[in-house]
Order: C-alpha cells, then structure tokens, then sequence
C-alpha cells in the first residue's frame, strides 16, 4: 500500500532510517505488515506482520547502519493473507533481487504456473512474488539489471507501483502504471516513494512519475524512460508541503 526508497551518496543519511520514516508516514494509507531490503554486495531483508514497530523490533538495526540503498513497504493484503511470508520485499530464489509492489498483478497466476514449470518455488502467496522470479529469470539469462527489470514489467498486466533493488548494485529501478509514483531530488540522494510526505524532510523538489514510464535511480544520476526506451525529459517541480 505504501511504497518508500532511497539511495544516497556515502555521506547521506542512513538509508534504514529514511525508510523506516517514510513508511510511517504513509501509515495512514492503512497496512497488515511492513518490510525494508538494504542493498550492498549482498541483500538485507527484514520483513513481518504486523506494525512499523514490530518490523523495528526485529531489525538488527546495528548492523543495518550505514548502508545507502534501499526500499521500503507498508501491505494492505490482497492476495495471500496478512503473514510474515507474504510482507514485502519478496525476493527470487538465489536473493539477488528484491521487489515491492503496490497494486495487483492481474495476470499472476499464468506467470505463476509459466515459473513453477521452469523449476521457481513460491514462497509466498503474492501475486507481487512473481516479479522479483522474473527479474532473476532476464538476469540469468544474461540481461543488465534494467533490461532484465524493463523485460519482468513488460509482462505484467494490472496496476503497479514496483520498486526493485539488485545485489552489487547502487540503483533503484522502478516502474508504475495506475498507481502513485514519485521521485523525490535531493542533494544527498534519490528518493522515492507512492507520496511526496515519505521524503519531504529531505526534499521538497519532485518528479511524478506517469504510467508506463520506467525509473533508474542512483544517488547522483536518474533516468526516466518510456515504454519504448526512450529517455523522457521530466520536469523537477518544487513543492509546497506543509510537513
Ligand atoms: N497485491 C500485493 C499483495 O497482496 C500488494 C498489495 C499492496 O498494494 O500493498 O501483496
């Protein structure tokens, strides 16, 4: 139901407690469970039912500190119960890619049976699981990670705020089509998340993102393309938020 990300240059704030703050801002948006994925060498994900403070209490937030990269989400269920299993992030097999989802994918479970035919374990009852499977699958396969995140997109059928996060990276690729999206310019980073209040004590200057665009962040550098590939110059708009 919410979604938060962030990646910062290394003298940022820490990338754990912008997400962790961002999402309670979007708490209002209503949630059954909560989840951040830190992104380095490796992923970090943290995920549980229930309230932004049970997801705290489990953190190992000591050995979270200091890391730049990451996404956030706040679920309001709708496919799969409100559990620890179905919590966003959702990851592929090997935990190289890490998802969030806002919306429903239409067409999930034909992607569904098209992955367990091809050898994929579930771990979840998402519709949202499917993603980061795909993702891996374009990986795999030999894709850099936004022709592999661009190829998983292109299949979905439904409405979508996703934001993803690749082991070894320091980007955030991100895509929508009918639901919010929108990309916070900082001077220490990229923000990202479904509502501008997610980011405004760190930036009041945002893109809005449209459907059918594709979004590749890192901290110093965006680039926001069309359906085609095709780079789309955004304007940067200052907002007026009372915080
Ligand atoms: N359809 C997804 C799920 O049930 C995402 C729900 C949401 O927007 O939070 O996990």
């Amino acid at each position: 139901c919410g979604i938060v990300g962030y990646v910062g240059v290394d003298d940022g704030p820490d990338a754990l407690e912008v997400l962790l703050n961002g999402l309670s801002t979007l708490e209002y948006r209503g949630y059954d469970s909560a989840g951040v994925a830190l992104a380095n060498a490796s992923l970090s994900v943290h995920k549980s039912e229930g309230e932004l403070s049970e997801l705290r209490s489990t953190l190992p937030e000591e050995s979270l500190r200091g890391e730049r990269t990451g996404i956030g989400h706040t679920r309001w269920s709708t496919h799969g119960p409100p559990s620890d299993a179905n919590a966003h992030p959702h990851t592929d097999t090997e935990g190289r890619v890490a998802v969030v989802h806002n919306g429903i994918v239409e067409n999930y479970q034909e992607l569904r049976d098209e992955l367990t035919d091809a050898g994929v374990s579930f771990d979840s009852e998402t519709d949202t699981e499917v993603v980061p499977h795909l993702i891996a699958s374009h990986l795999e396969a030999g894709d850099d990670p936004e022709q592999a995140f661009r190829r998983a997109i292109d299949r979905l059928e439904g409405s979508y705020a996703i934001a993803a996060v690749v082991a070894g990276g320091d980007e955030i690729f991100a895509a929508r089509n009918e639901s919010p999206l929108v990309v916070g310019v900082g001077d220490d980073g990229h923000y990202l998340a479904s509502d501008v209040p997610a980011f405004i004590d760190h930036t009041d200057r945002v893109i809005y993102v449209d459907d059918g665009e594709f979004v590749r962040l890192s901290a110093t550098g965006r680039r926001i393309t069309d359906a085609d590939g095709e780079v789309v110059e955004k304007p940067v708009e200052t907002v007026d938020w009372d915080a």
